[in-house]
């Protein structure tokens, strides 16, 4: 009877565990009506947001960017892109002609945790001494001030309020970033004071978001590429909107052309988007409680902690995973990396999730159907990451009649031709998220065929591009320097 009893628990605890399993499932469904809705709600979101200052939680931030690189640029640049897990910095050789960037450098680093939360000061001086060693490194020899002046493309991936091309300040941190003297500040300022403060001579000519850099890259290797996103650490989108339709600053611009819209779409929030008590949870845990609502269901910061909170919840209410591990209380302890090693574990006894559980969450000696239980818990959360990342991808295309519901063909289109009447738009994507996590890219491919049909779908084509926010930089501070072939006497 002591086994009966035991055998009974036990079935008991694994029910239990379904039930939450069940609870997730319908919790995070995107069923594709839904994802229309939120494909509408985020083209009503554009719109508010462009209407009036503060008129959405879309911030629709001016870049003041008019124009994209055309392929005609030409000499060497710097760029120093700022954002998210690493820093980086790139020397680009642009050779005149499109697609002929003759070379670059890259150095790429880490950045150290404790300066995400130190003083502004410390953060730039770090920065501009990493940046002048790559000068040096590059230019073989200790920096005289003879030399022409560098033009330096600067990429900070944060929300900034620009007030040009070249300069803005920060709105706040994301990322997990709390520099608290920053917040209100000029970021080019702060660059250009520790570059000065270095001895080094060189000048900010562009501040960017890391979109807009990518957007930069990706139209100047296609022509028909309109809008970019990131998947990473955090998530954003940026894209071309006519001037006129920028009515919050009609008056500022002129009416012809357009402008580089940097939409912080992290922080896109509707009430159709599936939302379960474990985003209500790390949304009052994180730093920034009622921000970022949009980025904390999509990008590689947070995933991996919603899949914690849900094996958390289930080993407290069931036995299955053994006694309750200290570690499953350690806030981003599971990174997503580690989440996606799990997901896409094809070994048949799932030997990477069992060493993931192991070796992370002390969880040692899991079974075969708790292992695949957690295969379970990531796949249902980056579904509905990549999935809702498409309605929003989509939701960009809608905004600016790209999608095929008939806005381009001006009511003009003949049912069944459809898709003549398609102009191919291309969207850049960067990030790692996109890049090295297969099953994410194949579920946000999967929903964009999903939510523009089989008509519309072939016309609509994603493509990475590669460092493309570093390169962009360049890119955008060779097409805006003032004077690019200038020597100094
Ligand atoms: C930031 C954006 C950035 C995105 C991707 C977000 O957290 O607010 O400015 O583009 O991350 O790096
Ligand atoms: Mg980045």
């Amino acid at each position: 009877s002591v086994m009966v009893g035991r055998s009974v628990r036990r079935r008991r605890a694994w029910r239990r565990v379904v039930r939450l399993l069940e609870e997730l499932e319908e919790g995070c469904a995107t069923p594709v009506g839904r994802l229309r809705q939120v494909v509408d709600a985020m083209a009503v979101e554009m719109h508010a947001g462009l209407a009036s200052e503060g008129g959405s939680k879309l911030k629709m931030l001016l870049t003041y960017v008019h124009e994209l690189p055309t392929g005609k640029e030409k000499g060497t640049y710097y760029a120093l892109d700022l954002g998210g897990t690493n820093f980086r910095v790139l020397r680009v050789q642009l050779g005149g002609q499109r697609s002929a960037i003759i070379g670059h450098d890259l150095d790429r680093q880490p950045i150290p945790q404790n300066l995400m939360t130190s003083t502004s000061e410390e953060l730039f001086d770090f920065i501009a001494t990493l940046l002048k060693d790559f000068v040096e490194r590059e230019e073989k020899g200790p920096i005289t001030s003879q030399q022409e002046s560098r033009e330096l493309g600067f990429t900070f991936s944060f929300p900034v309020k620009q007030t040009s091309s070249s300069s803005g300040y920060l709105i706040k941190w994301t990322k997990g970033f709390a520099v608290e003297d920053m917040v209100g500040r000029d970021v080019s300022e702060c660059l250009q004071q520790a570059i000065s403060r270095k001895g080094l001579d060189m000048r900010v000519a562009v501040l960017i978001n890391d979109t807009v850099g990518t957007l930069a890259l990706g139209h100047y290797d296609d022509e028909d590429t309109v809008a970019a996103v990131i998947f990473g650490k955090g998530t954003n989108a940026c894209y071309l909107e006519r001037a006129d339709a920028i009515i919050k600053c009609q008056g500022l611009l002129t009416t012809s052309g357009g402008m580089v819209v940097n939409m912080e779409w992290g922080n896109f929030w509707s009430s159709h988007l599936p939302r379960t008590s474990y985003d209500i949870d790390l949304d009052a845990d994180s730093p920034n409680p009622n921000d970022q609502g949009f980025e904390k269901m999509i990008s590689g910061m947070y995933l991996g902690d919603i899949v914690r909170r849900v094996i958390l919840q289930m080993s407290q209410e069931s036995d299955v995973f053994g006694p309750v591990s200290s570690k499953l209380h350690v806030p981003f302890i599971l990174r997503t990396p580690l989440m996606a090693a799990m997901h896409e574990d094809d070994s048949p006894n799932l030997t990477e999730v069992a060493r993931v559980l192991k070796d992370t969450l002390e969880i040692p000696d899991a079974p075969l159907n708790i292992r695949k239980l957690v295969v379970n818990i990531c796949d249902v959360v980056t579904c509905r990451a990549a999935r809702l990342a498409a309605a929003g991808i989509v939701g960009i295309l809608k905004k600016i009649g790209r999608d095929g519901s008939g806005g381009i063909a001006g009511g003009k289109m003949k049912v069944g031709s459809k898709s003549k009447m398609m102009r191919r738009t291309v969207v850049a994507v960067e990030g790692g998220m996109y890049t090295n996590y297969t099953m994410f890219r194949e579920y946000l491919n999967e929903a964009m065929e999903e939510i523009l049909g089989e008509d519309v779908a072939p016309y609509v084509v994603i493509k990475t591009t590669e460092d493309g926010s570093g390169i962009g930089a360049a890119l955008l501070a060779a097409s805006h320097s003032a004077s690019p072939t200038v020597d100094i006497e």
